[in-house]
């Protein structure tokens, strides 16, 4: 798979030629808020290399996940998230997955129900 892909919305807005609302830089990944937040606290970490989603990733994406993971806690951390928050992996339409490049969700502000809606 290429570094990136050119007709992916989040390799648009990796290169700049979309806009989004950073949070959060790293060497592999990058965290931006959700334009259409599910909590107070609604955001993206995306893996600067294009990965499609989590059905994808294999053992040689161990370091960008754990780097993601890293990038996910510091944002709760930013965001002050102390109560809890959750993580989400889409995958597939029966999850609502909409947009094809690894994407974690990082939700909190409110207390969430279980299980998922
Ligand atoms: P999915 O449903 O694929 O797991 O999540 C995709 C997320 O991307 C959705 O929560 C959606 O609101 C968000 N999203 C879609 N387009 C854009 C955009 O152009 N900018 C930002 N910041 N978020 C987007
Ligand atoms: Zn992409």
């Amino acid at each position: 798979m290429a570094d990136s892909q050119p007709d992916c919305l989040f390799c648009r807005i990796l290169e700049g030629d979309a806009p989004s609302t950073e949070v959060l830089s790293t060497d592999n990944t990058y965290a931006f808020r959700d334009i259409n937040p599910m909590a107070p606290t609604h955001v993206l970490v995306i893996p600067r290399r294009h990965v499609t989603d989590a059905a994808a990733v294999g053992a040689e994406h161990g370091g960008i996940l754990a780097e993601m993971f890293d990038s996910a806690r510091q944002v709760a951390d930013q965001e002050g998230l102390a109560g809890g928050y959750r993580l989400v992996f889409n995958v597939g339409d029966d999850s609502g997955n909409t947009v094809p490049h690894l994407h974690l969700h990082v939700l909190g502000g409110r207390r969430f129900g279980w299980p998922p809606g």
